[in-house]
């Protein structure tokens, strides 16, 4: 009896909602944070954190509207909120006073430093980067998160890392 292989996770792109920001692409889905060649799987907490401040785009998110989103029904402190964005900063690199990305908005919130561009599905090009072969919309084909697509023989040849921008180059949905 042979025993059915569920398949892989992360194998193939679902990148159905994202949003880019400074030299971040977060993939909602998956909360999945890349940065070149980096990924990291954010906790959840600081994910919805991040995610409201991507929606806000810029704008000052409210101390209030955090706490509605994140611990709804469930009065916590600010100190709680403070030190959820003290995890976020840590996981976009930031450390000490030096806030690049996530800013304080004295009485008010938090803001980030830079507009978002918010994306439904990555656009793939037409044709491999690298040897120019022509790729019809249900041909197989790798993409990475700054959408630089690839034939399976380059991307194979490339050990799946994309040589423009050094992220993790993956399967692409077949629709
Ligand atoms: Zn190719
Ligand atoms: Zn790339």
């Amino acid at each position: 009896m042979q025993l059915r292989q569920s398949p892989p996770v992360a194998e193939e792109a679902d990148f159905a909602l994202t949003y880019r920001f400074g030299p971040y692409f977060l993939d909602v889905a998956h909360r999945r944070l890349f940065s070149g060649s980096d990924v990291k799987t954010l906790p959840e907490k600081p994910f919805q954190v991040l995610t409201l401040l991507l929606e806000a785009d810029g704008k000052v998110v409210e101390r209030h509207t955090f706490f509605e989103r994140l611990w709804p029904g469930d009065p916590v402190g600010d100190a709680n909120l403070t030190q959820h964005i003290f995890m976020l900063r840590g996981l976009l690199g930031e450390h000490g006073g030096d806030n690049e990305y996530v800013l304080t908005v004295p009485g008010k919130g938090y803001r980030l430093a830079m507009p978002s561009e918010k994306k439904l599905g990555l656009a793939m090009k037409g044709s491999c980067e690298r040897c120019g072969r022509v790729l019809k919309p249900l041909d197989e084909a790798y993409i990475c998160s700054y959408e630089c697509t690839f034939c399976p023989v380059c991307s194979d040849a490339m050990a799946r890392i994309c040589p423009n921008c050094g992220g993790e180059q993956v399967a692409r949905p077949r629709r």
